[in-house]
């Protein structure tokens, strides 16, 4: 019934002359995420609009469901879009649209007419007020209602007619690739998956890096973070994993250092290797899932003792989350179930009954001395040896 869909998009609107960037990188992200729907569909915009329109049948519950995962996208309207054959066809045309949208059923209802092309014969408010009393006439279940109708008829009038009514909202945020590249730290648990979805809701594509630990860390495990990568890579397209073998790190610091510090010092290692993974990629910044207080390795004292190993900014978007919000994301964006399975990770093999939950920023860097030499060929090794998945939908 409907040709395709008027796509509304918010912020990307404001932009000065970067707005034809934004609307191209949306557009192109559109049509990725339409090329896995039955259909064919072109999309295609103009001034102020971008239409996915579909050229015959299509699955129309794919397309919806695919587009609310396009960052930058606020509002997906069902279209009927005619060609302009005067005023009595289009009254001809919205009457036939809402008979078949809603049948006889009794609603509120404003009509908002827009021109967008000043030569159309009637202004809006003559439009509004004779399309307005035509349905009333066509339909006397109707009524008006100019403060919160129940449905707004929206009629606008540009080099062809859109004929809408209804408004799905759309995930909000940036278009895909219009703000860098950033590297996440991928783990196996809820919130780091939040965390990537979350930044890169901002435009940002991702990259991401896991660190495991064989034999103390299965296959499955492995085969999970992959998995999530996976799942997050619906919103944020393909992600680029990066799987940094991190045994001999791990062991190495084991032997090495005090136990209660072990998290810290492994922590301040991935961080390292991630920093570097990432700028050899063209990655901007470093994500993680921390939050404060979350376990002792995310107290602020922890958090700077982490934190002093990078350069780069480290965006922490679930910072303040508290559990359960950051759960209700991660169930919003289908990455919970996963989360959830029981394989461990590297954190979890070797911690410490007791870890230091206010580390010294200075005990930790003895700590970390003794580890010079040999730390530093096995950071390179582990860079080197990095296996990598291209994880997509
Ligand atoms: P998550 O639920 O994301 O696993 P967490 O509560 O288990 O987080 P930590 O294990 O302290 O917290 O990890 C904090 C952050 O460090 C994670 O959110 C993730 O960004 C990163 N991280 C932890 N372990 C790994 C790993 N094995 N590989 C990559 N990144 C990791
Ligand atoms: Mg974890």
């Amino acid at each position: 019934m409907y040709q395709g869909f008027l796509i509304k998009y918010a912020e990307i609107g404001v932009k000065g002359k970067n707005r034809y960037l934004f609307e191209d990188k949306l557009i192109s992200r559109i049509e990725e995420v339409l090329r896995d729907v039955d259909g064919k569909f072109r999309v295609w915009k103009e001034s102020g609009r971008i239409y996915a329109e579909a050229e015959g049948d299509y699955d129309y519950d794919g397309a919806i469901e695919a587009l609310t995962r396009v960052f930058g996208i606020t509002g997906i309207c069902p279209m009927v879009q005619i060609a302009d054959n005067g005023f009595a066809d289009l009254c001809s045309h919205i009457i036939a649209h809402m008979r078949e949208t809603y049948g006889e059923r009794a609603y509120t209802f404003k009509v908002k007419a827009r021109r967008a092309r000043k030569n159309y014969p009637l202004d809006s408010q003559e439009m509004n007020s004779r399309i307005g009393e035509i349905l009333l006439r066509e339909f006397p279940n109707l009524k008006v209602d100019v403060h919160t109708p129940d449905i707004w008829v929206n009629v606008e009038i540009r080099a062809r007619i859109n004929i809408y009514t209804e408004t799905i909202p759309g995930m909000g945020g940036m278009p895909l690739g219009t703000a860098g590249k950033a590297m996440l730290l991928l783990s196996g648990g809820i919130d780091s998956p939040v965390a990537g979805y979350m930044v890169s809701r901002r435009g940002v594509e991702l990259e991401a890096t896991y660190f495991h630990a064989p034999p103390y860390t299965s296959e499955r495990a492995k085969e999970k973070v992959v998995e999530l990568a996976r799942l997050i890579s619906r919103y944020t397209g393909p992600v680029k994993l990066h799987i940094v073998n991190f045994t001999d790190i791990q062991m190495y610091i084991y032997d090495q250092c005090p136990h209660e510090q072990l998290t810290i010092l492994m922590r301040r290692y991935m961080m390292r290797i991630a920093e570097r993974l990432a700028r050899e990629n063209g990655c901007l910044g470093l994500i993680t899932g921390e939050s404060i207080g979350q376990v002792a390795s995310q107290t602020l004292q922890s958090l700077n003792a982490t934190n002093a190993v990078c350069s780069l900014p480290v965006y922490r978007p679930v910072i303040a989350f508290d559990k359960q919000e950051i759960v209700d994301v991660a169930l919003r964006i289908n990455t919970y179930e996963t989360s959830i399975l029981p394989y461990e990770d590297c954190c979890t093999t070797f911690v410490a009954k007791h870890p230091v939950t206010k580390p010294n920023l200075a005990s930790i860097e003895k700590s970390e001395q003794k580890l010079t030499g040999q730390i530093e060929q096995m950071v390179a090794e582990a860079i080197e040896t990095a296996e990598v998945v291209i994880a997509q939908s």
